[in-house]
């Protein structure tokens, strides 16, 4: 009897162990994503993303004689009906560690089991599972160094390759369409723009890979601070989907020190920032939604998401440069650089003393490489509110920020339009990218600042410390 593999944030062939086991069992192999509520509940950009990335794996493996299946439906009563549809004997899935998606994978795993049918999951999302990494009292990591130290010399087994045939079925089941989902219904207008960004799939994935360990891993760790110096991987579109595995990116990372190539540790390093986030995560699940830290629930928070400051940070027209070419970089391309993403999120949480959590659902909304973890941990340590966090009195200084990670204005250049007699056409490009109600034009005045970086910390500050007395 067949055996379903259910795809999910593993969208690959090479170095997916789910597959490889699928692929060992000897059965028919079934592919078979699921439209469920989790898919439902995502964000307007990674629903849009997804729909791309499942478009191009359905083209993956249909190359190799195999079929994606698309279903939509609740997990569990989808399974079910396509083992009573197939008379598939078993169901195996990558695992995955956000609270939503464990609660649904345990219930799946237990009422299949008392169905009578084998149900496995196995990992490959993640180099090292949360519970395979504890500090030396048995408890988890809440701060990154020691969790670094802890696992950078583990042995990680080498990527398995793809596999060299996926068994078929006699009969495949019935299949959704993916433009019957229309995935990118709530992209509005920005499709066609960021369109021009990605890269999707795992032969993407791969030569971007590729081509970072050739030409920019030695230089990664001076340069990757620089938003406009484009020395980083981008991977993170493709890790978030599983397009390619962290093992992979693992040892391409040895492979470039073992060359003696100096950036190449600290790339092994931002690697374990995202194994970081999502042991946080599996360990502490409310990291998405409650701060962190406790005394943080006291503070003086806005949650006033129609306050004119907020509105002007989510439109990238709060006069501060920095801030607003991050915003405009995240509209084009559907990413933002690191850096940028750090002078955002302190310019919304610190200098307009608005909830992170705010930020936190607009970045959602909008990253083609939202990954539950990385967003949850990126933003409760820009607030401070998070495990590990900077000291909330470490305001950035957008200004100062930008004298030093954009001293040419280069990143300024390449996303601001207003008050340039010729602007560049990525800045251009942001009008086309943004919803038409926001009626912005190139030809609009540059804002002055809706709350200046010094007036901002000193507000910040106050708060902080009417909190602490
Ligand atoms: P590279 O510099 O090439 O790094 C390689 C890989 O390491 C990345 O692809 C990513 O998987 C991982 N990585 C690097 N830095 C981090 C980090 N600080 N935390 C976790 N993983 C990291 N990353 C996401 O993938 N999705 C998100 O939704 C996301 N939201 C963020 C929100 C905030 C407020 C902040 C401060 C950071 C967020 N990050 C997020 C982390 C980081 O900004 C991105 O991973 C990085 O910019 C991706 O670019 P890159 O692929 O070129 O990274």
């Amino acid at each position: 009897s067949p055996i379903l593999w259910w795809v999910r944030r593993d969208l690959r062939l090479t170095d997916n162990p789910a597959l490889s086991a699928a692929c060992g069992s000897g059965r028919p192999v079934i592919p078979v994503f699921i439209h469920d509520e989790h898919v439902a509940a995502l964000g307007a950009a990674p629903k849009w993303r997804l729909g791309l990335g499942l478009e191009r794996f359905a083209g993956t493996l249909g190359a190799r004689g195999s079929r994606l299946m698309l279903r939509r439906g609740p997990a569990l009563a989808t399974l079910r009906a396509l083992i009573a549809e197939t008379g598939a004997g078993a169901v195996i899935w990558t695992r995955a560690y956000d609270p939503d998606s464990v609660a649904r994978d345990k219930a799946v795993k237990a009422a299949l089991g008392e169905d009578g049918v084998e149900a496995r999951s196995v990992a490959g999302h993640v180099l090292f599972e949360p519970w395979t990494v504890e500090t030396g009292q048995g408890a988890f990591y809440k701060v990154y160094t020691p969790f670094w130290k802890a696992v950078r010399g583990r042995d990680v087994s080498d990527p398995a390759p793809a596999p060299g045939m996926i068994p078929r079925p006699d009969h495949w089941p019935a299949s959704d369409e993916i433009d019957h989902w229309r995935m990118g219904a709530a992209m509005r207008r920005g499709a066609a723009v960021v369109a021009r960004h990605v890269r999707v799939g795992e032969e993407a994935a791969q030569d971007r890979l590729a081509a970072f360990a050739a030409t920019k891993i030695a230089a990664y760790k001076t340069e990757r601070d620089f938003p406009a110096a484009e020395s980083t991987s981008r991977l993170s579109e493709n890790l978030t989907w599983g397009e390619i595995s962290p093992r992979t990116c693992w040892h391409a990372g040895l492979a470039a020190m073992d060359e003696g190539k100096a950036g190449a540790e600290h790339f092994l390093k931002e690697l374990v920032w995202r194994e970081f986030a999502w042991h946080l995560m599996w360990h502490s699940p409310q990291i998405a939604t409650a701060n962190w830290r406790e005394g943080w629930d006291a503070f003086p928070w806005s949650t006033d998401e129609t306050a004119p400051e907020v509105i002007a940070w989510k439109r990238g027209r709060t006069g501060i440069p920095f801030v607003d070419a991050a915003m405009r970089e995240m509209y084009v391309t559907g990413t933002m650089h690191n850096r940028s993403r750090m002078i955002a999120a302190s310019y919304l949480t610190k200098h307009l003393m608005t909830h992170w959590k705010i930020g936190l659902d607009w970045f959602a909304d909008h990253l083609i490489d939202w990954d539950p973890a990385a967003n949850a941990m990126g933003w409760q340590w820009v607030a401070g509110s998070g495990p590990d966090a900077a000291p909330y009195f470490r305001i950035f200084n957008p200004v100062t920020q930008a004298e030093k990670f954009d001293a040419q204005g280069t990143y300024r250049d390449t996303w601001i339009a207003e008050g340039r007699r010729s602007p560049t056409a990525t800045a251009l490009s942001y009008f086309d990218a943004v919803p038409k109600s926001w009626a912005l034009a190139p030809s609009d005045r540059y804002p002055a600042p809706v709350v200046t970086a010094e007036a901002g910390r000193q507000r910040a500050l106050a708060a902080f410390e009417a909190r602490e007395g």
